[in-house]
């Protein structure tokens, strides 16, 4: 599959590292575990999510009495898959009227991510708004254009330099005028003035109680897969500013990274909603975790 594809540089690390670990040592001691740690953290599935994980597999090779270093590549699987697991009900959202505001830093994949989402929803046979919120980068608003030219969605944009909020109420106005399902709001990725984006955000999403007041509200964080460790400083950060409800994991296609998914949801207790997987406008998938740890491990 894609996933499996732009997943193969992981994989083949810590794959190969399993099959060294897993086959080279003849009894369970502290190098073998001290191995797998390593392989782990190598595999930037990162310190505190990786403890986690070597904790339990720890306790359940003692808890039944496994002896052969080969019996543990299962007993670790598993437990990776458990750490994985995210909340079953996380797409109840696509059911219902709602608005979705997209944050993250400039180059993560924000723009491309807000279309590829406007196409997933357009093509269950939604009706998609988004609105160019970001009204700092006259180039950002003309991408932005291009993809929902691309998702054949319709875009509601201010001028350069206008408030956001403007843009929030005239994308409000023609989100009721045309009876939207969805609405995507692009907003900016300015993470280094965290007051002016949290006054910004409050702002748009007071316009959105007024005149919106019954709509499902969600805050997606978009983070580059390929920048590891950073994608969680992000989230942590940006969690300052917003109440973060899901993540979109970006460029997880030919990354070696790709274990940073099991840090995020370790981690973050932030659920996984899509992941990017290319570049072009189909590229986008729903998380699976089961799915994800197999591409990672086997
Ligand atoms: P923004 O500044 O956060 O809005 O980022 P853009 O949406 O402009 O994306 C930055 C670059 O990353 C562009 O060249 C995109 O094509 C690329 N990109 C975005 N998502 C993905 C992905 O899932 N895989 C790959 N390979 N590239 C991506």
């Amino acid at each position: 599959s894609r996933l499996q594809e732009g997943l193969s540089k992981t994989r083949d690390n810590i794959t190969k590292g399993f099959d060294n670990v897993f086959s080279g040592f003849s009894s369970i001691d502290e190098d073998f575990y001290e191995e797998l740690e390593e392989i782990l953290i190598m595999g930037d599935i990162g310190v505190n999510a990786t403890s986690r994980i070597m904790d339990q597999l720890r306790e359940e090779v003692k808890k039944q009495k496994i002896n052969n270093p080969n019996d543990c590549r299962e007993l670790l699987i598993s437990i990776i898959r458990q750490q994985m697991k995210t909340d079953e009900h996380a797409y109840d959202f696509e059911d219902k009227k709602t608005v979705i505001f997209v944050i993250g830093v400039n180059g993560v994949g924000k723009t491309t991510s807000v279309g590829k989402l406007a196409s997933i929803y357009k093509n269950r046979g939604k009706k998609v708004l988004i609105a160019a919120a970001d009204t700092y980068r006259a180039a950002a608003t003309e991408q932005l254009r291009e993809w929902a030219n691309r998702a054949d969605v319709p875009l509601i944009a201010g001028k350069e330099g206008a408030d956001p909020a403007s843009v929030i109420y005239d994308a409000v106005g023609a989100y009721k005028a045309r009876g939207c399902d969805i609405l995507i709001v692009d907003t900016a990725g300015r993470l280094h003035n965290k007051k002016n984006l949290m006054e910004e955000l409050a702002k748009m999403n007071r316009i959105i109680d007024k005149e919106l007041s019954d709509i499902c509200r969600e805050n997606f964080i978009v983070l580059d897969g390929t920048t590891g460790q950073n994608a969680i400083i992000q989230a942590r950060e940006f969690g300052e500013v917003a109440d973060l409800t899901g993540i979109i994991l970006t460029k997880l296609d030919g990354t070696a990274k790709g274990g940073i998914a099991v840090a995020i949801v370790s981690e973050l207790n932030i659920p996984v909603k899509f992941i990017g997987v290319g570049e072009g406008i189909d590229d986008l998938q729903r998380f699976n975790s089961d799915e994800f740890v197999t591409a990672l491990t086997e």
